[in-house]
Parts: structure tokens; C-alpha cells; sequence
């Protein structure tokens, strides 16, 4: 099995509405996003997929984030809210609909961290 990890990151404003506490006012993050695939067969040129297509996929999902208010995108108006849970999951959404091209291909993991010392890992 082999594993491709891409890493990129945003920044995003959000207000987390349903838990008392100082996240519930708006601020910002400079979120950091590791998305990881895998798959056991290699192409001809002997990759899983080339860490360029990977890289323009997370960047076009993440991007849809980047400098946005999160509360008020489609997604986290219908009741989730941007934690960094949701977030994972929107990102995995996202990226797995891009690779659906790619049968050989799964995305195995999403990490969000919203600073070095705290994160979210999805893991479908
Ligand atoms: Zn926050």
C-alpha cells in the first residue's frame, strides 16, 4: 500500500454559534491541511498519482475556503458548524469527488490543524 500526502493551508474567519465560549465570536485561523490517498497500484510511470494532480485538487477545494467567512459558504449554512471537524470533512468531500476518476485511488486521511499543538484527523 502507498500513501501520498499533500499538505497546503488557508485562512478562513469563522464563529462557532452553538458552544458558549470565546470561539463563539467571530475570529480567524490560519488553518494547515494534510490530505492523504493511497492506493497499491502504480501507474506506468510508477506513481500512485502525480503529486501535481493531488496538489491542484486540494488546492481547488481549499482555495473555495481561503479568505472566506466559513459560517456563511453553503455547506456550514445548513447546520455544520466550521469546526475543525466539519471542516475535515467538507475538504474529504470535496477531494474525494475529484478522485472519483481515480477508481485505484482512495483518500484515506484529512488533517486540519487549526495550530501546530491542535488538530482533527478524518478518516472515512
Ligand atoms: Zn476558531
Amino acid at each position: 500500500m502507498f500513501e501520498l500526502t499533500v499538505e497546503t493551508s488557508f485562512a478562513a474567519a469563522h464563529c462557532l454559534k452553538g458552544y458558549p465560549s470565546p470561539c463563539g465570536r467571530l475570529h480567524g485561523h490560519n488553518w494547515t491541511v494534510a490530505v492523504t490517498v493511497a492506493g497499491e497500484r502504480l501507474n506506468d510511470a510508477g506513481m500512485l498519482v502525480d503529486f501535481k494532480v493531488l496538489k491542484e485538487a486540494v488546492r481547488d477545494v481549499v482555495g473555495e475556503l481561503d479568505h472566506q467567512y466559513l459560517n456563511e459558504l453553503p455547506f456550514f449554512r445548513t447546520g455544520a458548524e466550521p469546526t475543525a471537524e466539519n471542516i475535515a470533512r467538507y475538504i474529504y468531500t470535496a477531494v474525494a469527488a475529484r478522485f472519483s476518476a481515480y477508481p485505484d485511488i482512495q483518500v484515506r486521511e484529512i488533517k486540519v490543524a487549526e495550530s501546530p499543538a491542535a488538530w482533527v484527523v478524518y478518516r472515512p
